[in-house]
This record gives structure tokens, sequence and C-alpha cells, in this order.
């Protein structure tokens, strides 16, 4: 196995970096300011066909792995963590959409002209599912969905709502939901978040909604190779992130001069900027040696290595994203009062946040990783 980047892989991540300067980032303050995507630059993304690389080339997609999604995500997220998170939800539903009676759907999906959004925070808590009340009535052929799932990204543009809960037998399950096809869905948008200004989030209340029971499937909730991949995607996103904030850090420090010296000629601050490099490199050879390793799991077909696998993905979700806010809280500092007041630079600090929180919280992935270890294992764990 080769751990150098393919040619195919090296084109991908120039296309999706010139995406992301020539188009995402001139419109950052417009996305900022409304918090949420103009649909014009989502559809552009299914142009680029970013939700169809990781699709069976059976389904309408390009067949490529882990590794190439997240060269998307963190190219995306260099620039814009929000618009990079908009387009992980596409990307981690498609798998289980394309199984289901949902599946009409995906075309729509791919090509950026429908956007989907996933809803598996429950008022009484994302990881509690056990404590959740019961979602899904039967009634004939339809399913009568009642609930309300919270911080749902792409809620306000959302068209198919992917939605997790529990049928009478209390078994989980995926919903889909066509929300202008059907009554008794309600969107809330969130305002004033700490950061992801742009991700378009907001409440979905469902209320006798009712949908064919072919747009369902059951699933378990954690510890498949789905899981794992989503997490991966997770800390690609981190990656983006901080590399984003780490560049503007660059050129602030060398244009920034105290008493007649650029900052980049004071030790301090050269060896500061150092370390940071030095971090970012290693939380990218977290996310890759992850990536890579899946890719080629899934090729040899090998059990086993997916399973050892686990650990290098919560590796990747819970040290890099602990990296990102480490990395993006250093480099406003590094920028002084502007660093507080520029929007350009703090933003990734507050957006760096929700890696620590989102897909499952770190402590929860902690968790996973003791009871791997053999510990966590006695009453009330
Ligand atoms: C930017 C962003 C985007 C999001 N997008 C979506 C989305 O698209 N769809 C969606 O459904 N949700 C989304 N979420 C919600 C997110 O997935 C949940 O908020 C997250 O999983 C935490 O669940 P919670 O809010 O119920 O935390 P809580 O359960 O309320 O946890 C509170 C605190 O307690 C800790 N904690 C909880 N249980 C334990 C335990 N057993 N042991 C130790 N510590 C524990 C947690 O780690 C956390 O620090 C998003 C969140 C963010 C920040």
């Amino acid at each position: 196995m080769s751990l150098l980047p393919t040619d195919q892989q090296l084109a991908l991540r120039e296309r999706v970096r010139h995406f992301a300067q020539s188009e995402v980032a001139p419109r950052i303050s417009e996305v900022t300011e409304t918090e949420r995507f103009p649909r014009d630059l989502y559809q552009r993304c299914g142009e680029l066909g970013f939700w169809r690389l990781n699709v069976p080339p059976e389904n309408g997609g390009e067949g490529g792995g882990l590794t190439e999604a997240c060269i998307v995500m963190e190219e995306l997220a260099r620039v814009s963590p929000a618009l990079s998170l908009s387009v992980e939800i596409g990307i981690v539903s498609l798998p289980m959409l394309l199984t289901t009676g949902a599946a009409r759907y995906a075309e729509a999906v791919m090509s950026g002209d429908l956007v989907i959004a996933a809803g598996s925070t429950d008022p009484k808590g994302q990881n509690n599912s056990a404590e959740w009340d019961i979602f899904a009535r039967e009634e004939g052929d339809d399913y009568l969905l009642n609930g309300t799932r919270l911080f749902v990204t792409n809620a306000q543009e959302c068209d198919l709502f992917s939605v997790s809960g529990l049928d009478e037998s209390r078994r989980m399950r995926k919903f889909y939901v066509p929300v202008r096809e059907v009554e008794g869905v309600t969107i809330k948008p969130a305002h004033g978040k700490y950061g992801m200004a742009g991700s378009g989030s907001g409440t979905i209340k469902l209320t006798n909604c009712r949908i064919p029971k072919g747009l369902s499937a059951t699933f378990a909730i954690g510890t498949s190779a789905y899981y794992y991949y989503v997490y991966c995607l997770c800390a690609a996103e981190a990656l983006g992130c901080m590399q984003g904030a780490f560049d503007l850090t660059i050129e602030r420090v060398k244009s920034r001069r105290s008493n007649f010296t650029p900052l980049a000629e004071l030790q301090a601050i050269a060896h500061k900027v150092s370390r940071l490099a030095l971090r970012i490199e290693m939380a990218r050879s977290l996310v890759y040696d992850a990536a890579t390793m899946y890719d080629a799991a899934l090729a040899d077909g090998s059990t086993e290595a997916l399973e050892a696998w686990s650990l290098k993905a919560e590796a990747a979700k819970v040290c890099v994203s602990e990296i990102a806010n480490d990395v993006t809280t250093a480099c406003v500092v590094l920028h002084g009062g502007l660093g507080y007041h520029d929007r350009r630079i703090h933003h990734f600090a507050g957006d760096a946040l929700c890696y620590r929180i989102m897909d499952m919280t770190n402590e929860i992935h902690l968790d996973n990783v003791a009871r791997t270890l053999g510990l966590l294992q006695g009453a009330g764990a």
C-alpha cells in the first residue's frame, strides 16, 4: 500500500481548493450574515461531484474511498467549516438512503438539487436513546411520526429529512421525510450559535407526519465501520479548520511589526508558529493514516482490519478535534486584538469547538475507547 497520494487524489485536492478559494471565500460574509449557505453554492458542490465521490458506480457515484471524502472535507473547511459540515451531511447520509425506498432521491441529493438534513438529537439527549419516547407508530402501510430533533445542520434549506427514532418495538429506525411533500413538519431556525454560522441549522418538529413504510429502515447505533467512517470525516473537517486559521496567522505574523521588526522575526513567535505547524502535521497524519487504512481494509474485505481500525478513527476524532481547538485559539491570540475583533479569524476558533461535540461528544468516544481497553465494564458504565 502506497502512503503517497495518487494523481487522482492530488487533482481532487486542487479542484476542491480552487473552488473553495475562488467561489466560497468571496461569499463568507454573506454566509455569516444570513447564517445559511446560498443554495447556488450548494448546487455547485453537486456539479463538482462532492456527493458522488463515495457512492458506488452502480448507484451513479464515483466509487471513491474515505481518503477522497477527507480531502473534500479538509479543503472546504479550510475556507468554510460551515460549508464542509453541510456537505458532510449528504456524504454520510447516502449509504443508508440507498438501501431504502428513499433511493429515488439519491440522484437529486448527489446533484445538489435537494438538500438533506439528518436528525438524531432528541430533546432528551443524543446519546441516551433508551430514554427516548416512541417516535413512529404504524398505520397501515405508513408510519406516523411525532417528535422533535434539535441542532439539525441544514434544517433551514432541508428538502429531505433523514431522522432517527424509535418504533413501537423500541427498535431504532431511520425515516426519510420529504419535507415539502408531506404535512406536519415545522422548522425553526437556530440563531446566535457559537460557531458554524453558515450551517443553516435549526429544530425540526414532526407532528402526525405520515410517510410510507418504504421510506424507512432499521439500524443499530454505535460501533459499525460506518460510524467510524463518520468520525474520520469529522476529524478531516477539524484539520481543515485549523489549517484555515493557520494560513491567516502566517500572513499576519509576517506583516505585523513590533518595534520595527516583523513578528515572524521574533524567535518566541517563530517557535510558537512552528509548533502549531507541527501539531497540524501530526493531526494530518492521524486523519490520513486512518482514512488510507480504512480504504485498504475495505478493499481487502478484511473485517479484522476494520475492527483494528476503529481505534485509529477514535484517535482521529478525539485528538484532532482537541488539537484544532488549541491551534485555532493560539491563532486568534497571535492576531492580538484583531483576532478577537475580526470574524475572519476568530470564527475558526468558534467553529473548531463543534468538532468536540458533534458526531458524538469526545466524552462518549472516550467511553468507547475505555471499553475496548477492558475498562468501564462495571454496572452503570
Ligand atoms: C455544530 C453542530 C452541528 C450539529 N449537527 C447536528 C445534526 O445535523 N443533527 C443532529 O441530530 N445533531 C446535531 N448536533 C448535535 C450533536 O450531535 C449533539 O449535541 C451531541 O452529540 C451531544 O449530544 P447532547 O447535546 O445530547 O449532549 P448531552 O447529552 O446533553 O451532553 C452534555 C455533556 O455531558 C457529557 N455526557 C453526556 N453523557 C455522558 C456520559 N455517558 N459520560 C460522560 N459524559 C457524558 C457530554 O459529553 C457533554 O459534554 C450538532 C451539534 C453541533 C455543535
